[in-house]
């Protein structure tokens, strides 16, 4: 079985953008592959956050992602900061990677201009440790979105950096690309993301979601009832093309053309689908949250099962690298 890793930031509640872009995805991944899903709270540290609020958005997090279907009995789900190879690895990288190509990461760009006030070395870093995480595992395979694929290529040249100095080592990793389309946020304008505040988190109580729903923003065209649409200038379509059947995409498809369906009939029916598609997933969260030592377990033993990995690899490289042991 080939290797897979990814992480997420323990950002505290799923949102439909991370559901529907990655870890609909990781559920999938875990019958085929051997997986490392890994809550990255490392790379978490390089944007301001409340150290009393860090270990609960972990828990919450790793809470939703065995809700979704992350089964421990089939992948490894552990925190970043369990394994602290991940830092050591990255610090022996960091000794291969050129500084030119990590300041042309437009990530890091785009993160310093939203945080003046805290451009860490960190931030510029994360690219080298996200490296070191993947390669800790040897993992062949990254399932990235198109907002990841520039660090996915940095990893490689890291990788063949680290080839040409010590010797063939590490696998070269390859992306594994999703085909979800771009979700955007209920403004319709952005990125789904907790900071702009434009998202619908899973667990979240129905009537809330329907009435996010019932206000979210929609084809900019169809200012009246009566206005034809273009669902694909639509959010709420693409939407529709994760929770509702062939037959109601095909419906709103045409209704929203002709305007023979209002913007409110399109939403109720996208609402009720939502709605009963998240409520096993809720079940699950309500079990899980009442019993929080089982969460807190499962991460333990996830740590064990990745550190025991881990060390076996730092013991290689420090030998292949020269350090003193
Ligand atoms: S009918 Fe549906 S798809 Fe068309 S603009 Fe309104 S919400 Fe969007």
């Amino acid at each position: 079985m080939e290797t897979v890793f990814s992480g997420i930031q323990p950002t505290g509640e799923l949102h439909f953008g991370n559901y529907l872009g990655a870890i609909r995805n990781w559920v999938a991944l875990q019958e085929k592959y051997r997986c490392f899903f890994c809550i990255v709270d490392y790379h978490a540290m390089t944007q301001n956050y409340d150290p009393a609020e860090m270990s609960r958005r972990t828990l919450d997090m790793a809470t939703d992602l065995l809700s979704c279907g992350i089964d421990p009995d089939k992948s490894v789900l552990f925190v970043q900061s369990s394994v602290p190879e991940h830092a050591e690895l990255c610090w022996i990288l960091n000794t291969v990677t050129p500084f030119g190509e990590l300041a042309r990461m437009t990530q890091f760009k785009d993160k310093a201009e939203r945080q003046e006030d805290n451009i860490n070395v960190g931030l510029f870093d994360y690219p080298v440790l996200q490296a070191a995480d993947i390669l800790l595992y040897k993992a062949k395979l990254v399932p990235v979105g198109a907002d990841q694929v520039q660090h996915l290529e940095l990893a490689r040249e890291i990788c063949r950096k680290s080839t040409a100095r010590w010797g063939q080592y590490f696998p070269e990793p390859q992306p594994l690309l999703s085909s979800t389309p771009k979700i955007l946020g209920l403004d319709g304008q952005a990125k789904m993301s907790k900071s702009i505040g434009n998202t619908i988190s899973l667990g979240e109580p129905d009537d809330v979601i329907r009435k996010k729903l019932a206000t979210a923003a929609t084809d900019p065209q169809r200012v009246r009832r009566k206005d034809p649409g273009n669902p694909d200038n639509c959010n709420l379509h693409s939407l529709h093309a994760f929770f509702s059947s062939q037959e109601q995409v095909a419906w709103v498809r045409e209704g929203c053309a002709s305007a023979s369906i209002g913007c409110l009939d399109c939403k109720k029916v996208l609402a009720d689908n939502v709605v009963s598609h998240l409520a096993p997933i809720q079940q699950k969260r309500q079990a899980f949250a009442a019993s929080p030592g089982r969460v807190e377990e499962i991460l333990r033993e996830g740590g064990r099962k990745a550190r025991a990995v881990a060390t076996e690899t730092l013991a290689e490289v420090r030998k292949l690298i020269g350090l003193w042991s």
